[in-house]
């Protein structure tokens, strides 16, 4: 069986254009759009990131602040400065780039982003919202990985559906996300026992870990859906998912990159629209 591919540039490109017209919209009314991403980093990654987020949102008519604090920044300064744009009427969407200077810890620092300008759900209420089922942004790619699922009619209802990762930004949000559509969910992360005995069960099988080529064939259940969420640099400088080879067992399988990776920076700019647009969380 060859895999199908989980293509994740036609449903971003989808959402783009809706967050095109929502700005126009607003810009309209007066309001202009604005996300501020807040950077204490000089990891290239992230700089590139922040570079291409900035990009994405000028096009389709987001203005994109980039607050560069410094890789030497204390938690004291990064805290002022999300509550600065916390109470900032200009700012509709705020991002805190990780990585953070060594010893600054995101929880020290994402209850000071508004939840109303959560876009990227990092606030630990955001989190709690999300689990009571109360309207919050889940974190972008929680719910890219969900908008690629429901972009290629995968049938969620009653289905077995394992997460390999327990991060709060990605592998716990996607996991509630999942259990809210009636997938019964697994979670799996470092000290899992015979990790490919659970993940071979999994009807629908999103990987968040960081590690290239940990899942392999014999991780797969034959006829299974796999995201890949990883994006790891490979020794050839390429990026690279977590998913080595289904070998024929997959039924569907998200490209690195191409997957998730566009449909959450899409996201990201879909949740300032609607935060700019008072419709907080839809
Ligand atoms: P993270 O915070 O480092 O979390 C990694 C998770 O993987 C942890 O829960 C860890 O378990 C688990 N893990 C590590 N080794 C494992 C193993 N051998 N078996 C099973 N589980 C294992 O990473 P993250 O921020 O969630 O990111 C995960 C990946 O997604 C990275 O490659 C990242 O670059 C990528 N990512 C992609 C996007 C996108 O838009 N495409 C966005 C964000 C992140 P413990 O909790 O037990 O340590």
């Amino acid at each position: 069986m060859t895999a199908a591919v989980l293509d994740g540039t036609a449903p971003a490109r989808a959402i783009r254009e809706r967050v095109t017209t929502a700005a126009a919209g607003l810009v309209g009314r007066g309001i202009v759009p604005k996300l501020a991403v807040v950077v204490a980093t000089d990891d290239p990654g992230a700089g590139w990131y922040v570079r291409s987020l900035a990009a994405a949102a000028g096009r389709v008519g987001i203005t994109c602040e980039v607050i560069s604090l410094g890789a030497d920044a204390f938690t004291d300064d990064i805290h002022r400065t999300l509550l600065r744009l916390s109470s900032d009427d200009t700012v509709h969407g705020i991002v805190l780039q990780a990585p953070l200077p060594d010893g600054v810890r995101v929880e020290d620092l994402a209850a000071a982003i508004a939840c109303e300008k959560d876009v990227d759900g990092a606030n630990p209420l955001s989190a709690g919202r999300l689990a009571a089922g109360l309207p919050a942004y889940p974190p972008a790619t929680a719910a890219a990985v969900l908008c690629l699922l429901d972009h290629h009619q995968i049938e969620l209802t009653g289905r077995n559906a394992v997460v390999v990762g327990r991060s709060l930004v990605v592998g716990k949000p996607t996991a509630q996300l999942l259990l809210q559509r009636d997938a019964t969910v697994a979670i799996c992360h470092r000290h899992t026992k015979d990790l490919a005995a659970h993940t071979r069960s999994a009807d629908v099988l999103v990987v968040a870990v960081g590690r290239i080529g940990l899942i392999r064939a014999e991780h797969v259940g034959d006829g299974a859906v796999v995201v890949d969420v990883g994006t790891n640099t490979a020794p050839d400088g390429s990026l690279a998912g977590d998913v080595d080879a289904t070998d024929g067992r997959a039924a569907a399988i998200s490209p690195v990159p191409g997957g998730v990776g566009p449909v959450t920076t899409a996201l990201l700019l879909e949740h300032t629209v609607q935060s700019a647009g008072a419709a907080w969380c839809s």
